[in-house]
């Protein structure tokens, strides 16, 4: 999300190579060294000391990955990463562990945490972290890349869809639908997301439409329907093939 496009106010007069880095840390030697690394490795750094002000830097500047330690004040590296979210913004995160049982938590919320590493960690591989999550997210994020889940594949390019060799037939909402949930495998969507998301609505008026969708594309994609309702939230691809 938001790859280089940065307000005007922002740029500097000479761009960095690799855009703006967001480090979201509070011990304040360990957030120089991140900086002093980045920095080398050609990006703009900006460096917030807990999760309230990093949520904002992160709003308004469109920083092109974040480094979010998981204990913070304020708001917690989790919190913050749930808040952006929310707001449907996928910046690629690189948490910073204390302790490796943080990890099962990031993972259990499926905030799309793209990395992690657990301090003391190495700077030079905290570096090559960060450049390995922007290489798969710039992936993830072309346009045309085929999705698959399961047996059924979507090839956003050509608006086509298939369950095994057979091809489906999808209205524009229905396609529109599905691959928004193909492009974040296990993450669940609130109808009102999914309304402002796919549909452009401002208001939750209406929330009905989207499980009428949900039912006709389901009746299309059969008993291979990878879309999954979770009770009283909303609904998900599940993951994996
Ligand atoms: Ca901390």
């Amino acid at each position: 999300m938001g790859h280089g496009v940065r307000p005007t106010a922002y740029r500097r007069p000479v761009a960095s190579e690799k855009g703006l880095a967001l480090v979201v840390e509070d011990e304040r030697s360990i957030a120089d060294l991140i900086r002093l690394y980045l920095e080398r490795d050609g990006f703009d750094v900006r460096v917030e000391g807990d999760g309230r002000a990093g949520l904002a830097a992160a709003r308004a500047a469109h920083p092109a990955v974040i480094v979010l330690d998981v204990r913070l004040p304020e708001l917690d590296g989790m919190q913050m990463c749930r808040a952006l979210r929310d707001d449907g913004d996928w910046t690629p995160v690189l948490f910073v562990t204390a302790r490796d049982d943080e990890i099962d938590r990031v993972h259990g919320l499926e905030l799309g945490a793209d990395d992690y590493v657990t301090k003391p960690f190495s700077p030079r591989e905290l570096v090559a972290r960060v450049g390995a999550i922007l290489r798969r997210s710039g992936r993830d994020e072309d346009a045309d890349s085929v999705l698959r889940t399961g047996v059924v594949r979507l090839d956003p390019g050509q608006r086509r869809v298939w369950v095994g060799v057979a091809e489906v037939e999808l209205t524009t909402t229905e396609f529109d639908l599905l691959a928004h949930l193909m492009r974040r495998p296990g993450r669940v969507f609130e109808r009102d997301e999914l309304l402002s998301q796919v549909w452009g609505y401002e208001s939750a008026v209406g929330s009905r439409t989207v499980d009428v969708h949900v039912a006709q594309l389901r009746g299309k994609l059969g008993a291979d329907s990878p879309i999954r309702t979770v009770r009283g939230v909303g609904y998900s691809v599940r993951k994996g093939t």
